[in-house]
């Protein structure tokens, strides 16, 4: 049995994996994708040419942080695996059970006392006419496909949202020759005042905001359009995308006028993040909905441990805050962990990791208040006729209908039980956001009142076959740590 499994090797999971290591625990970390890095730092496949790793404008230190990792031989790991759900070993008093499910190999079971969460975040979904036709994606997606694959829209492209990630992804199609026609965004131009409130990001991250204004001056000077208080309203076409809607919004993001059409192939969507609670929530731990913060994210104390004994959590299932503050909460629940198993961990170190956190919390408090996406209007983008649960093909009329013949419904895990949505493959994560704006909005409730969605063993889909591996041996580190045996749990 490992001492710690940390799911995510992004910047939150990396840097947990080194602290654990240096206090002496055999440590296995878990991610679905090829390498290390997570999301921010994600890097092209080995085999490709030049697969070199060119940082975020601040994130220096991130190239050593990933040269560290790769490079330590007390670290196991598991690329190319998805862990599908976490178990209790029957066997141990306070032993959990990882499964974990590869596409070729099917899954096996890895064993561990502690267990570090350290899942990230994923674009946050939003229902609205046309949002299902091909031509349609996320900036965090169409950013992972030029990133770790070299893969760029073939069309000309608009985007809209509400997150900087927008203007980072429309200069990288610029950068690779894709016609960028209109970046939209549904917030005001910020006011002097905005700017004042602003002026605590700055410190330490000056490099990153004067990149976000050259790329800013760059799409003008190219002769893109980037407007402000625009939302999109509909995506038409028959078989994929051929004309974006971007109305006027107020700004509470209300729509205040008739939409205008924008001829377009593809339509790129950035309203922010949600974090990636899914496992937690399989798990059973505690979750709180913080809005400005990603949504539902994950309680925990503070050295990190979720409300389940022996689980912690990591980097932006606790809110969505960027890099900076993910690798320091990577490192606190690094020393948590450690302490929880008896190492001798000295104050100063858990004072010099919360300084850190305490240092990056200044950035994100402005950077998630100015950013909040406005989820109630979003919530009214879809129409009657709009797709919100794309795996159970559930409309928002169908909903609407539900909602007024059930006037006591106000949790949308009893919705899901009527109508199916969240019910699917992606267990909600598509339509929980829409669905809870659309039963707050009923309900005249906010959207935590609402609760979310449960979610079940494997949290990803997986062939049925690969389940019948679940009660399979469970691996332990070998004594050196360095490789894997097996024994029966
Ligand atoms: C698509 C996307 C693009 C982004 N691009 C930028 C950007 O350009 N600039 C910026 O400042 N911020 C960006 N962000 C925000 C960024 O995620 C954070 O700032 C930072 O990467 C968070 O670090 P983390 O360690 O908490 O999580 P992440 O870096 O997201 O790492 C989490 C890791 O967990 C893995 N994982 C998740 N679930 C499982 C599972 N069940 N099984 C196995 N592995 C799993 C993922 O593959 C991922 O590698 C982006 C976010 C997303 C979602």
């Amino acid at each position: 049995m490992f001492d710690l499994a940390i799911i995510g090797a992004g910047p939150a999971g990396m840097s947990a994996a080194l602290t654990a290591a240096d206090h002496g625990l055999t440590v296995v970390v878990i991610d679905e994708q090829q390498r290390a890095g997570g999301q921010i730092f994600r890097q092209p496949p080995e085999t490709f040419a030049g697969s070199v790793l060119h940082p975020t404008a601040g994130y220096g230190w991130a190239t050593e942080l990933i040269r560290r990792f790769e490079a330590d031989p007390r670290l196991t790991t598991e690329f190319g695996w998805s862990a599908i759900g976490v178990l209790h070993d029957d066997a141990e008093p306070d032993g959990l059970c990882v499964a974990i499910n590869h596409p070729e190999h099917g899954t096996r079971m890895i064993g561990a006392r502690r267990l570090l969460i350290a899942t990230g975040a994923y674009d946050l979904p939003v229902a609205f006419p046309g949002w299902t036709l091909p031509g349609v994606m996320t900036a965090g997606g169409v950013q992972t496909l030029v990133k770790a694959q070299k893969i760029a829209p073939v069309g000309d492209v608009v985007l809209a949202g509400a997150h900087p990630l927008l203007l980072l992804v429309a200069d990288l199609l610029i950068r690779d020759g894709v016609p960028v026609r209109e970046v939209a965004f549904a917030q005001s131009i910020p006011t002097p005042v905005d700017m004042l409130r602003a002026l605590g990001a700055v410190p330490g991250h000056l490099r990153m905001l004067t990149e976000t204004g050259a790329i800013l001056a760059r799409l003008v000077r190219k002769g893109v359009r980037v407007s402000s208080r625009t939302i999109v309203t509909a995506a038409r076409g028959t078989e994929h995308v051929s004309r974006i809607e971007l109305a006027r919004v107020d700004r509470r993001w209300k729509v205040t006028g008739a939409p205008r059409e924008v001829a377009a192939s593809h339509l790129v969507l950035g309203y922010g993040f949600s974090a990636s609670t899914e496992l937690a929530r399989q798990i059973g731990c505690e979750l709180a909905f913080d809005s400005p913060r990603g949504g539902w994210v994950v309680a925990h104390d503070e050295r990190l441990q979720t409300s389940v004994p022996g689980v912690f959590v990591a980097g932006e299932p606790t809110g969505v805050a960027g890099a900076d503050q993910s690798r320091a909460e990577g490192t606190l629940a690094g020393l948590g962990i450690a302490a929880s198993l008896g190492r001798a961990v000295p104050a100063a170190a858990f004072a010099e990791a919360e300084r850190g956190i305490h240092a990056s919390t200044r950035f994100s408090a402005v950077v998630q208040s100015m950013f909040e996406p406005v989820r109630g209007a979003l919530g009214d983008l879809a129409t009657r006729e709009t797709t919100v649960c794309r795996c159970e093909l559930v409309t928002r009329g169908e909903l609407d209908d539900f909602l007024e013949s059930s006037p006591f419904v106000s949790n949308v895990n009893a919705v899901k039980l009527s109508c199916r949505t969240g019910m699917g493959p992606c267990q909600g994560r598509y339509c929980e956001n829409s669905v809870g704006a659309i039963l707050a909005s009923a309900r005249e409730q906010t959207i935590g009142l609402g609760g979310r969605f449960s979610a079940h063993l494997p949290i990803k889909p997986v062939p049925v076959g690969d389940l019948r591996d679940l009660d399979a041996v469970t691996e332990q580190p070998a004594s050196d740590g360095s490789d894997t045996g097996r024994s029966a749990s």
